[in-house]
């Protein structure tokens, strides 16, 4: 096992969580794997490693899904009040708010990202996601049905959780995923086991301290960190799991669909993307340069919605791209933990290499970089802003996701909206997009036309727990947040009384 080095700027909290020993949370209990392994967590700004973790097999995913199910089967949280439910939810966003430094200091570190983003946005986006979810135990209701039947009956509908849940996540927000996931499910009363992302444990493991901290009953929330295919796998395909909530690639997102198919449990997804910013001569050009840079840079453009395929008219063509590519260029890349970081490097050596592939490969097939084009720095995990220009359709840094800080440039020259949309609706995905335009007609006739699950205009990456978001097409199944995700962890139950 390799040893932690902990980085200084590390506050006391934050240092002292890195550094202890870590474990699992199962049936309300905190333990280590069956077998006793465990595996290394790194600093992807230095590749060192800061932690170990316990490393769950299908053994411990059998423990925490018997752990939910007894829970959801005969503990206390089926018997709790939805008000009950509601402000163990509130409490969970109160502690998660009280602790806000120490987690976007430990996400920092975990993820790559910069510190100040995950201050100002992953913890208060996963406190605000709670604090919304809470309010909605008490309004997840059916209706009073009239049926046409020749005598009298009385027929309504029940809204009841759907059972317990395995959760599946992902590395890019960490923590917001887990609220995300977490959030409607205990809203409407399922248990869970909740996997994280092996890349990035370390919130996801002090959020479970605050859940028994909260006063969870036990077995309602189970914590495991573990490998895709060692835990995630057997966790999907699990007889006793109710349904299975996914976060992460198309690739996987099928592969969790054939696990599910055993016992039919129900599926939800939210898969890749590869989504449009589409940029119109009419807009403010100057906020259409800022956001588009936004839209693929933030977060290091590890974002499923991450506007990666950047389409300007061609009269402003050259004014876009040389801005976009002038904010990329000054973009400060650093580690996470550095207060001046605008960019933090991507989270791990496996992406650093998927993402320096990519930008090979469109060098190779034709492409230039505008902007970038290599890594950064010569340790971590670092790679420049990176725009590519001359790009065409077929190529796979056009039609594949890089889940990176690279962009590519393509012009249009055509005013029929319906043409401009076939162009961004030419992928496999359908997650997001934006329009920047000052042409309101122009802007929701485009919205009508593209099929995303999100169409941003004027913005892009606006994300608020009342909005539902997830895919069209190879995107996924189902939303996350907003009223909608209810929908998600629901069963309806239709009930008819002869009168
Ligand atoms: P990425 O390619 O961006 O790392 P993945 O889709 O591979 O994203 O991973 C997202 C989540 O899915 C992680 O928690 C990972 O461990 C999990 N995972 C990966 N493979 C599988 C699998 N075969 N079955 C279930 N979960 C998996």
């Amino acid at each position: 096992m390799a040893t932690a080095s902990i980085d200084t700027r590390l506050n006391e909290k934050a240092a002292d969580f890195v550094t202890h020993k870590h474990r699992m949370l199962i049936g309300g209990k905190f333990v280590n794997a069956a077998s006793g392994k465990t595996f290394s967590v790194y600093d992807p700004a230095t590749g060192e490693v800061i932690a170990n973790v316990p490393e769950a097999e299908a053994v411990d995913v059998n423990a925490a899904v018997h752990a939910a199910r007894k829970a959801f089967d005969e503990g206390a949280w089926p018997r709790m009040t939805a008000s009950q439910r509601g402000r163990l939810l509130w409490k969970l966003a109160d502690l998660l708010e009280a602790n806000l430094e120490e987690f976007a200091q430990l996400e920092s570190i975990d993820n790559g990202k910069p510190v100040a983003v995950a201050r100002a946005a992953d913890v208060p986006l996963a406190v605000d996601l709670f604090r919304y979810m809470a309010g909605w135990t008490t309004k997840i209701t059916g209706s009073t049905i009239p049926i046409s039947m020749p005598t009298e009956y009385l027929s309504y509908t029940l809204r009841e959780p759907v059972g317990v849940v395995g959760q599946i996540i992902p590395w890019n927000f960490p923590l917001l995923m887990a609220a995300w996931k977490l959030g409607p499910a205990l809203a409407t009363g399922c248990t869970v086991v909740l996997k994280l992302a092996e890349q990035t444990p370390l919130t996801g493991l002090r959020l479970a301290e605050l859940i028994n901290e909260a006063g969870f009953p036990e077995g309602v929330v189970n914590v495991l960190t573990g490998f895709g295919e060692g835990a995630g796998a057997p966790l999907a395909a699990h007889d006793l799991v109710d349904k299975v909530a996914f976060t992460g690639s198309t690739e996987v997102g099928k592969l969790i669909l054939k696990a599910a198919a055993g016992n039919l449990k129900k599926v939800t997804l939210e898969l890749g993307g590869k989504s449009p910013s589409i940029v119109f001569p009419d807009a403010d050009l100057k906020r259409a340069i800022s956001g588009t840079a936004s839209a693929i840079f933030f977060n290091q453009g590890q974002c499923c919605c991450a506007g990666s395929r950047l389409f300007i008219h061609e009269k402003v063509f050259d004014e876009v791209l040389g801005g976009v590519s002038a904010i990329a260029g000054k973009i400060r890349v650093g580690s996470g933990l550095d207060p001046q970081t605008q960019m933090g490097p991507l989270v791990s050596d496996e992406q650093f290499r998927r993402v320096t592939g990519y930008i090979e490969s469109g060098l190779k097939e034709g492409a230039k970089a505008a902007a970038g084009g290599k890594r950064a720095g010569d340790r971590g995990y670092f790679v420049q802003p990176t725009v590519l220009v001359g790009t065409t359709p077929e190529m796979q840094v056009v039609r594949e996701e890089i889940f990176g800080p690279v962009v590519c440039a393509q012009r249009f020259s055509d005013e029929d909206l319906d043409k401009i949309a076939r162009q961004a609706n030419d992928t496999i995905y359908g997650l997001a997009a934006s329009v920047w335009t000052s042409n309101l007609s122009v802007a929701h006739k485009m919205a009508w036309r593209i099929k995303s699950g999100t169409v941003w205009i004027n913005c892009h990456n606006v994300f608020d727990a009342a909005l539902p978001f997830g895919g069209f097409k190879q995107s996924g199944w189902g939303r996350e947040m907003g009223a909608e995700v209810l929908n998600n962890y629901t069963e309806v139950k239709a009930v008819t009384t002869a009168l």
